[in-house]
């Protein structure tokens, strides 16, 4: 290829083009510093305005103020499926799901790893996972309900947010959904999302704590895993992930320059519907695969007549410079994942080839 692909890759996945030419050319010497921000010491004043600044800009687009701390931790979402209950859940506690997939099965099961109480609230599996269930039962004696806002391999999201009692901290798994839409962060008590899908690379997991979640961590956790040493040293107990926050500072202020979370998520949503509409006029020849309403703005799922027409679908569209397409291994199909940095170029020439690609076949 001798031009940019048309990036619908899952995560890692398309970063902005203007994020990377920033990078590029702040690569050998940063800012006058003589050294790249990969070679500069996560100790130094200048490293210290890099993680300040990504900081600040979460806190900023989220709407977030003292009462919030950000972390930028490694491990992934995943370590956090393990330290949330490890941090938030008393062994005379009950740790609360809701199950939409296979990420939420990861996160209850590591809770009952550890040997937590634990309870399912709500689960769309009997149905496939296709729908986000609307209803839930919390268990007596509630840590914490645990959402995750985005199923990355399904293809389904919350258009809303669970409320919960008084009292009950909701945490959110929102790797795949992170800062591309407006949201009321207020209401969860903890959040956390790999960056790899809409704010940066690989390498980090970005983690918002309410301060006053504080009192409830539990004591005497291993130093690594226990929120309190990362809040305490600014996620600086260990050396950090220090380029991969330095890109996700530069992707927040993008998102900034951008208009904000509100264009950011209408870019979104145009985006979206082009490929949505395309499968919606498309007479069957594509088949969503989740319901309507809680379809997906980051990851479009669909089906095609055959696994052979599928296929054909994925080899034609690389053919012409579209990537990514496979549906995740554990379901199939086809999934475009229009994340913020996905052009709407991208989405509007996939959106042409799914229209051709029907005509022809
Ligand atoms: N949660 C969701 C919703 C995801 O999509 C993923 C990764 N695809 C994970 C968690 C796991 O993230 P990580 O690879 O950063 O551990």
């Amino acid at each position: 290829m001798e031009t940019r692909a048309h990036n619908f890759n899952a995560g890692p996945a398309v970063l902005p083009e203007e994020v990377l030419r920033e990078i590029q050319a702040d690569l050998l010497n940063y800012k006058g510093t003589g050294q790249s921000v990969m070679e500069m010491s996560h100790r130094s004043k200048e490293y210290q305005a890099i993680i300040d600044d990504a900081m600040a800009r979460v806190k900023n687009l989220y709407e977030l103020g003292d009462d919030y701390n950000v972390l930028f931790l490694q491990g992934g979402a995943s370590l956090q499926f393990l330290m949330v209950p490890m941090n938030l859940c008393p062994n005379d506690k009950v740790a609360n799901y809701i199950n939409t997939g296979v990420w939420a099965t990861k996160a209850y099961k590591e809770a009952k790893k550890l040997g937590k109480q634990v309870n399912i609230a709500a689960s769309s599996e009997e149905g496939k996972f296709s729908y986000i269930p609307k209803e839930y039962k919390l268990s007596d004696n509630p840590a914490y309900l645990h959402i995750t806002n985005n199923n990355t391999i399904y293809g389904t999201e919350y258009h809303f947010d669970p409320v919960v009692p008084a009292g009950v901290p909701l945490v959110a798994d929102m790797s795949s959904n992170f800062m591309s839409k407006p949201i009321d962060a207020k209401k969860y008590s903890l959040i956390y999302a790999g960056a790899q899908k809409n704010v940066g690379p690989s390498g980090c997991v970005v983690v918002i704590i309410r301060k006053d979640l504080i009192e409830k961590f539990q004591p005497d956790l291993p130093t690594m895993l226990d929120y309190k040493t990362q809040i305490d040293n600014g996620s600086m107990f260990n050396t950090p992930p220090t380029f991969a926050i330095y890109i996700i500072g530069l992707v927040l202020k993008w998102i900034e320059d951008c208009g904000g979370l509100k264009q950011v998520a209408l870019n979104n949503q145009a985006k979206a519907k082009l490929i949505y509409d395309a499968i919606d006029n498309s007479n069957g020849f594509y088949r969503g695969t989740v319901a309507k309403e809680d379809r997906s703005l980051m990851n479009i799922t669909f089906r095609l007549a055959s696994e052979e027409l599928e296929e054909k679908f994925i080899k034609e569209a690389k053919a012409l410079g579209m990537i990514g397409l496979k549906g995740h291994r554990s379901v199939g199909g086809v999934r475009a994942s229009t994340y913020n940095a996905c052009p709407y170029a991208s989405c509007h020439a996939l959106a042409e080839f799914m229209k051709k690609f029907q005509s022809e076949n």
